[in-house]
């Protein structure tokens, strides 16, 4: 039986009666199905203790003995203080409000505790913290993984675990698989009764992480699946027309020509042939491409295999999703490369100028050698240059665009755009892609991110673009070191800078405004802005180095001049807001303060933050908050300190700011998805993409064997309701 085609009312499963019913109502379960995907939101790890003396703040596992118990308080707020120990040290446990522990915690006996444990009062106490017992010989190791789930009011979690044992007794051992066999049998997958089973109450941690994977799996394939058969109808191929479906996901095959039919395709990183002008820009560089940066590449090649043909036939559509400094350019070069093979002009489209123009230096650096012929267009460039410019883009005397937006202003005609390259998308409106796409005749189009943000997450989800990822970053970067610091300790930060200037490294400040006075109804003459601190820097703080500023409202001469300075060194400090934001590149710039660091979103600050950390010194990032903060901002800067990896942060602040911050997108509930996460499960979800691509491409009417399985759940017992895609 299919899960979720289990029907059967909540009153068969043992142990439920009228009572519960309304209270498991308020947390969505209806029916026997509805309970068993009742997924823990965490779990407890009482598998393992630790020391008391590593008890660190959190939950933990401890054995101990009870050495000595007294009272404290009088009369109704008399409390029992119970002191236990293990080798390591002791605590003390304060039983408020539980009278009956009184009985239980004996001294001399043994106890398993759960509990969260601090220090106070020169000792070590917990308040919060459930015991069981332990005989003398028992192995404190001997507990078990126990799931915490969302509750509702009325409802505990011993209740709730164990109608949950219950209905996994009554229905575990019938549930049939939901994913084809032979994915199952490839990623060593569990099969569904195990999965479910281990979801709640698993044997050990191992078990839980295939339980999750598999499970997580599961949605985002069943997900795709939904967007594959979409894509399907939206370029007019029926489902069950077998052989012509070959529009969806082109790379499938070609990267896997040697694989069975049936076999689903993991494109490898050896799979990269590349074209000759592509080889000749590879022997050029000092370094090789990372593993990340060749299947990318990989993938678009064999994307751009397919002709583009008048009547609307394949072309790629590609979001290149690559945490800050992964080398996105590169891989966006080798694909002009490729377009420009075939004798196809490419345009490559920035958000801001300043990216535009370090780009355009770019490709000219690495590419006119290659004797391609690269123009730099952008609303500031006017008359005369403008007009040739044109005319050369018209005639295809120009091989590579780069620019802003201007790229695709009216005026603007290609003679053959085969390839169109957008850096930063999430800058970019939606609209604006199918201006862009008038441009040319079907071309290519490869989307590039940093910042998984709901945008994209979108084009990923709901829309019939392909996901390359790069997970990984070139050798030899070191983590650049993060610190909080308080306004009023601004001197230390100063200072410390001051001595890495010494030293010949270079440095960004940035503040979350250009000018004291530029925000609309400013109450706050305390923030500190751009201009003014520019100025301050350059007189009282550095007086020895040069100080210079950059912002958006600086003509674009005026701020190519400062880049190229800051560039070569000329400029030791750049004063800036957030317009060094994306993709701006000077390896020898080793320290970033960021001032009034909480006005900023934490994607904002870790793209910040990864403009340094791009050379051979250790770099520094200073996350400097006003005096005022509160204690919720401050652990939101802390999410900085912890995490190093984009996509994380990413996550942490679509959770931080909430989904009705996030504009363009109504985020919530719109993907019934019970256990992944698009934006935290990006790899899963870009396998599960081609996995169901791939299927859909080669057996559109899910006749075949294995693929019977996911006709039938699509009509039994859907996850997702066809009108959200
Ligand atoms: P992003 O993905 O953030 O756009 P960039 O394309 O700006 O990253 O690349 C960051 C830096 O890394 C550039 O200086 C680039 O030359 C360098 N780089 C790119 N690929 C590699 C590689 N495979 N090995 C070493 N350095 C690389
Ligand atoms: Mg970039």
């Amino acid at each position: 039986m299919l899960l979720r085609s289990i029907a059967a009312p909540l009153t068969v499963i043992r142990g439920i009666g009228p009572a519960l019913i309304p209270k498991l109502a308020r947390l969505g379960i209806q029916n026997a199905a509805g309970l068993l995907c009742h997924y823990p939101r965490d779990w407890e790890d009482r598998t393992l203790t630790v020391p008391i003396s590593e008890f660190q703040n959190r939950q933990v596992c401890t054995a101990v003995t009870v050495t000595a118990r007294g009272w404290i308080g009088f009369g109704r707020t008399r409390t029992l203080k119970v002191y236990v120990e293990d080798e390591s040290g002791s605590a003390a446990l304060l039983c408020f409000n539980r009278p009956w522990l009184d009985k239980q915690l004996v001294e001399g006996r043994r106890f398993r505790l759960w509990g969260r444990f601090y220090y106070r009062y020169g000792e070590i106490q917990s308040s919060s913290f459930e015991v069981e017992p332990l005989t003398a010989t028992e192995s404190a190791n001997s507990g078990s993984i126990l799931p915490v789930y969302p509750l509702s009011a009325g409802l505990n979690h011993i209740t709730l675990r164990r109608l949950v044992n219950s209905a996994l007794d009554q229905y575990a051992a019938k549930l049939e698989d939901e994913l084809p066999r032979e994915i199952i049998e490839r990623d060593n997958l569990l099969p569904k009764a195990a999965a479910i089973r281990a979801i709640h109450f698993p044997a050990s941690a191992a078990e839980l992480e295939m339980a999750k994977k598999t499970l997580i799996y599961e949605e985002l394939f069943y997900l795709e699946i939904m967007v594959g058969k979409r894509a399907y109808e939206r370029r007019g191929i029926g489902n069950g027309e077998q052989g012509t479906g070959s529009v969806v996901s082109k790379h499938s095959e070609v990267t896997n020509t040697q694989s069975q039919q049936t076999k689903t395709p993991v494109p490898s990183p050896q799979s990269l042939v590349p074209f000759p002008l592509q080889q000749r820009l590879l022997e050029r560089l000092p370094f090789s491409l990372t593993p990340g940066q060749i299947k990318a590449i990989a993938e678009i090649n064999a994307d751009m295999a397919g002709n583009v043909s008048p009547n609307g036939a394949y072309s790629m559509a590609r979001l290149l999703q690559g945490d800050v400094g992964s080398g996105k350019t590169l891989v966006s070069f080798l694909a002009a490369l490729r377009a420009a093979q075939d004798g196809g002009q490419t345009a490559l489209m920035a958000p801001t100028e300043l990216l535009a123009r370090q780009h355009a230096e770019n490709a000219a650096r690495l590419l006119e050698p290659l004797g391609l012929r690269i123009a730099y267009l952008t609303g500031n460039i006017k008359a005369a240059g403008r007009k040739d410019l044109l005319r050369h883009l018209a005639s295809g005397e120009i091989d590579i665009a780069v620019g802003t937006h201007a790229l695709f202003s009216k005026d603007v005609s290609y003679k053959n755009l085969r390839l169109v390259v957008v850096d930063e998308q999430h800058r970019f409106g939606v609209t604006q892609r199918s201006l862009i796409m008038a441009k040319g005749n079907n071309p290519h189009l490869l989307m590039m991110s940093a910042t998984p943000i709901p945008r994209t997450l979108a084009f990923t989800v709901f829309g019939d673009m392909d996901v390359s990822v790069i997970r990984d970053l070139p050798p030899g970067r070191k983590p650049v070191k993060t610190h909080l610091a308080k306004e009023s300790s601004e001197a230390r930060v100063y200072d410390f800078v001051r001595r890495k200037l010494e030293a010949g490294s270079q440095a960004y400040f940035v503040y979350p405004l250009i000018e004291g006075g530029d925000e609309a109804n400013q109450k706050d003459a305390s923030l500190k802005d751009a201009v003014s601190m520019a100025e301050r820097l350059a007189q009282e703080v550095f007086p020895r180095f040069t100080v210079a500023l950059i912002h958006s409202k600086l003509d674009d001469e005026e701020k190519r001049q400062t880049m190229e300075r800051f560039r070569a060194g000329e400029i030791v400090v750049l004063v800036a807001t957030s317009v060094v934001e994306v993709g701006v590149d000077v390896p020898n710039a080793s320290c970033m303060v960021i001032e009034h660091a909480e006005r900023f979103g934490l994607s904002a600050l870790h793209q910040l933050r990864g403009r340094v950390g791009r050379g051979q010194d250790q770099a520094y990032c200073f996350l400097v908050y006003s005096n005022d903060l509160t204690e919720d901002g401050k652990a939101r800067l802390k999410v900085m300190l912890e995490n190093a990896d984009g996509f994380i942060i990413a996550e942490e602040d679509l959770k931080l700011r909430g989904p009705g911050q996030i504009a363009g997108i109504e985020q919530s509930g719109y993907l019934n998805l019970g256990i992944a996460n698009p934006i935290r499960d990006i790899d899963e979800l870009a396998r599960a993409r081609t996995d169901a691509f791939f299927i859909l491409n080669n057996d559109p009417g899910l006749v075949l064997d294995d693929h019977r399985i996911i006709a039938r759940v699509l009509k039994e017992a859907p996850l997702f309701d066809e009108v959200v895609l």
